[in-house]
């Protein structure tokens, strides 16, 4: 099988396959605890779904469930700052993977305050202090809310609160690496402003499936739906593609790559979206994180999933 135009009945059968097998793993990660509120998350539930280019969504598990999105909230900042800013937003980040933990200060010092990729926090932070240059903090808060409600076709996606309270109340770190970029100019406003948007849209709670809704836009060239409604230009979604690619897994990014083949983005919440470009947009989610930060089973199940359809952004066309 070449990985074009699965059946979907096959593809429904592996989705339910993988599932099943993932339900059966006692070894699930370790649900993420330094910010309080995401340990209380019950670690034994797992969703896979896939949103294929006719609009089909195949489901199973836990995909009607809301979790915190965390860190893959960071592919969608970055598109709407591209799509505000185009190329100008790379001198303030850079585009290299950076072989350190997300929330590396060292780094940050020996690179002069420009953060190595948009995902990382420090970056993050940086593509969320681009959006809000002459806005009010709840101004840039609903435009990044509303461009994720319009991703996903849903407009009852929300912000949970207190999951953007815990994470101001403990974000210790975050506001370090905030200070420190002000200090370097590569933040421009008051970082309490940028933190506090910062913190709210990683605080975005999501269902699996709103989250492979919400990953379309990057599986079809910027569009919605194959030859629909443009998001971004071509070139900028297969640059945050690349992105997703070589950055989107933390310091596990190169193994993900090697063992999934696709590009994706995770968060602490256990969430992953992924692309199959030209063909699918799959979100995965199960809250146990393995030692870099990704979701354990998400991570397995997506290899799976790939090694199952042949999915692989290598395989030849
Ligand atoms: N809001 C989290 C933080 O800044 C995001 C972590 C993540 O998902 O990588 O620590």
């Amino acid at each position: 099988m070449k990985g074009h135009n699965i059946p979907s009945g096959d593809l429904r059968r592996i989705v339910a396959e993988i599932a099943a097998e993932m339900a059966a793993e006692t070894d699930r990660g370790t649900v993420a605890d330094y910010i309080p509120q995401l340990a209380k998350v019950d670690p034994k539930q797992f969703a896979l779904v896939i949103s294929t280019a006719d609009g089909e969504f195949i489901t199973a598990g836990d995909a009607e469930t809301h979790f915190s999105i965390q860190s893959v909230s960071k592919v969608f900042t970055l598109a709407l700052a591209l799509g505000k800013l185009g190329e100008r937003l790379w001198t303030r980040v850079g585009r290299e993977p950076s072989g350190d933990p997300f929330n590396s200060i060292v780094q940050l010092e020996h690179e002069r305050g420009v953060p190595r990729n948009p995902f990382i926090n420090a970056g993050a932070i940086v593509v969320t202090d681009s959006i809000l240059s002459d806005y009010e903090p709840k101004e840039a808060l609903a435009q990044i809310l509303q461009f994720v409600r319009y991703l996903a076709s849903d407009e009852a996606i929300a912000i949970d609160p207190a999951v953007a309270k815990s994470e101001l109340d403990t974000g210790f770190r975050n506001a370090a690496l905030a200070n420190f970029m002000r200090a370097y100019g590569t933040i421009i406003g008051p970082p309490e402003h940028t933190l506090g948007v910062y913190f709210h849209h990683c605080a975005i709670a999501m269902t699996t499936r709103q989250l492979a809704a919400a990953g379309r836009f990057l599986a079809f060239d910027g569009q919605l739906d194959p030859g629909g409604s443009r998001v971004i230009s071509t070139r900028m979604a297969r640059q945050i593609n690349a992105l997703m690619l070589t950055c989107g897994h933390y310091d596990g990014s190169g193994e993900f790559a090697f063992r999934v083949g696709l590009p994706g983005k995770s968060g602490v919440g256990g969430g992953i979206v992924a692309v199959v470009p030209g063909q699918a947009s799959i979100g995965c989610w199960s809250p146990g994180l393995n030692a870099v930060g990704n979701s354990q089973l998400a991570s397995r199940a997506l290899e799976l999933l790939t090694r199952r359809t042949g999915w692989s952004i290598f395989a030849p066309r």
